[in-house]
């Protein structure tokens, strides 16, 4: 009842409003409406004391990675008064934005979505913004809040040891320093650690070969012949961007991908200016994208649904469309449930097939060689290779040292499947939070939003931990084990769940990657902590 209270003061008053106008249609009734709220309001900002204040500002956060998740980490401390430090290997901001310089680079969700609710951009060139345009907002973010004064660039956290007696976590850096802290975020991602297949007689190969995360902006790809493995997301972008630059372009499909939107490339001229001139019409189109992405969650994200499976037929036909050539109609289309592994919207992925540089090769890679890839069909000559095949989500997740009150490592704990209450916090493992943890991953929408709602619910448990003079806060395993079952009967339901072999699921065919649900489901656990689901000292 009194979170209830805490929390819903605005839906309360709204429907006093409502009822006041339904009812007696008074303006009265309305003025006694804003006249409580107005009260509430008041009376909850006003009610924190100083000694409240105190603790706060003697509070201290550490936060790891300055990717989205890291930045609205740092936000939201630094408006309730909350000290903190934020690690970031990287020599720069930005995350993913940082490390993915691909030619072509782009998010495939729309960038108005994408993007922080508290911080929207007017000026967005295109639906899916390129990596130089989200690394300027992430920045033009960190000028705006003040923030990168508090980021220590060059400099990953090695080490997070939580010491039962002072209840603080002992943080080690890189540069082996110690930092004492009361609560650690992780904004350390899950797409960071390039996974490239070894391949037999890798080590003969002479030209050059890099993955796309670490794109090389020396390498000059004019006039050469290259071979890119993959057709995943980050395929699909950079296949278009270099077909016409190189000589001949071989392009080595496991699995077609469903990629066949027709998205508008650009806005109508003018846009912007009415984005930035009405925030609110800015504000409703974001509303509209989110909707839109939410029913398409309904639409496809239901194993065997009627009209998952029309959408299937209505795209394959989109595919076959854009094919010039009946064998690749045949080789593109995905046999695979749509939503089995993630979409990839692109406008020209396929049609560049249609060029006459642009093979692909769908025969099973066994070997590299001086000078080529031989399949066991033919073999390719080739000067560069670029492997654009993805990351290794597991040892992403599982990428930091974190050693719990017992001496159990967090990794030993998780085992093959990482998992966390709400993808935040684990058993064991007291005032640590992850952003973007296991089963928080989205398919089919922005994860920026996920991360504006875990950090309301980390900061929401920070500051009952804080304002009633708590030093930790954990979660119960029973609680865990709940969510986990839920989880696991949700993910069941989807199309990823079955074996098309995605980065979703783990060797033992379990999701671990995606929330299963949709987010109005996930905003409304994260609203707020109910301390009876905690063991707190
Ligand atoms: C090419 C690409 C396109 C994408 N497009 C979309 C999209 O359109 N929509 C969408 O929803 N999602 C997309 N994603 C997913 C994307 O990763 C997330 O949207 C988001 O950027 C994650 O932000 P983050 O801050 O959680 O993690 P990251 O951006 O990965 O940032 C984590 C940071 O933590 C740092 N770090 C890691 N370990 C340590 C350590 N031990 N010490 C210090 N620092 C550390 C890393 O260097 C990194 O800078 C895309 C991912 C990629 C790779």
């Amino acid at each position: 009842m009194e979170i209830f209270f805490e929390r819903f003061e605005s839906i309360f008053v709204s429907c006093l409003l409502i009822a006041s106008m339904l009812i007696y249609g008074s303006l009265w009734y309305i003025l006694v409406g804003i006249t409580i709220y107005l009260f509430v309001n008041l009376h909850l900002k006003t009610s924190i004391s100083q000694e409240v204040l105190q603790r706060r500002s003697s509070t201290f956060v550490v936060i790891i990675g300055a990717g989205f998740s890291g930045i609205c980490a740092a936000i939201k401390l630094k408006k309730e008064n909350i000290k903190f430090i934020i690690f970031e290997a990287a020599p720069d901001l930005g995350g993913t934005w940082l490390h993915n310089v691909y030619p072509g680079c782009a998010c495939d969700i729309e960038a108005h979505l994408y993007c922080f609710s508290f911080y929207p951009n007017p000026s967005w060139k295109t639906p899916y913004a390129s990596q130089s345009e989200i690394l300027q907002y992430l920045k033009n973010v960190c000028n705006f809040y003040d923030i990168r004064q508090h980021m220590r660039f060059n400099t990953a956290v090695q080490k997070c040891y939580f010491d039962s007696k002072t209840q603080q976590w002992k943080v080690t850096t890189s540069g082996n320093e110690e930092f004492l802290c009361n609560f650690v975020i992780s904004g350390a991602g899950v797409l960071h650690m390039p996974k490239i297949p070894v391949l037999k007689d890798c080590v003969f190969f002479k030209g050059e070969s890099f993955h796309s995360a670490k794109w090389n902006k020396e390498c000059n790809l004019e006039g050469k012949l290259v071979a890119v493995i993959g057709t995943g997301a980050s395929a699909v972008q950079i296949v278009p961007s270099i077909a016409d630059r190189v000589k001949n372009l071989y392009v080595f499909q496991r699995t077609p991908t469903w990629s066949s939107f027709n998205q508008t490339p650009f806005y109508p001229r003018g846009t912007q200016t009415v984005f930035k001139m009405f925030p609110t019409i800015l504000k409703l189109f974001r509303w509209l994208t989110f909707v839109k992405l939410e029913i398409s969650f309904y639409v496809i994200f239901r194993s065997k649904s009627y009209l998952a499976k029309l959408i299937q037929q209505v795209m394959s036909k989109a595919i076959q469309d854009q094919l010039q050539n009946e064998s690749l109609k045949k080789k593109m289309v995905p046999s695979y449930d749509i939503g089995c592994k993630r979409i990839t919207p692109s406008n020209n992925f396929l049609q560049t097939f249609n060029k006459k540089n642009v093979h692909l090769v769908t025969e099973p890679i066994i070997s590299l060689t001086e000078d080529g890839i031989k399949t066991d069909e033919n073999e390719y000559k080739i000067d560069i290779l670029i492997y654009a095949t993805g990351f290794d989500v597991v040892a992403s997740i599982k990428s930091l040292n974190i050693i719990g009150p017992d001496g159990v490592t967090l990794n030993e704990r998780w085992g093959n499947k990482p998992n966390a209450y709400l993808g935040i916090m684990c058993p064991g493992f007291p005032n640590l939070f992850y952003l973007l943890g296991p089963n928080t991953v989205l398919g089919h929408s922005s994860v920026v939003w996920m991360i504006e709602c875990q950090m309301n619910f980390v900061l929401d448990a920070i500051l009952k931990c804080t304002d009633n003079g708590l030093k930790s806060l954990e979660v119960l395993s029973k609680v865990n084990d709940e969510f986990q079952c839920y989880v696991t009967s949700e993910s069941k339901k989807r199309p990823f769940s079955s074996s098309c072999g995605s980065w979703y699921l783990n060797k033992d065919g379990e999701n671990f990657t995606l929330w299963p649900s949709h987010l109005l489901n996930y905003w409304w656990r994260t609203l707020s902590v109910d301390l009876k689901e905690f063991k707190v000292q």
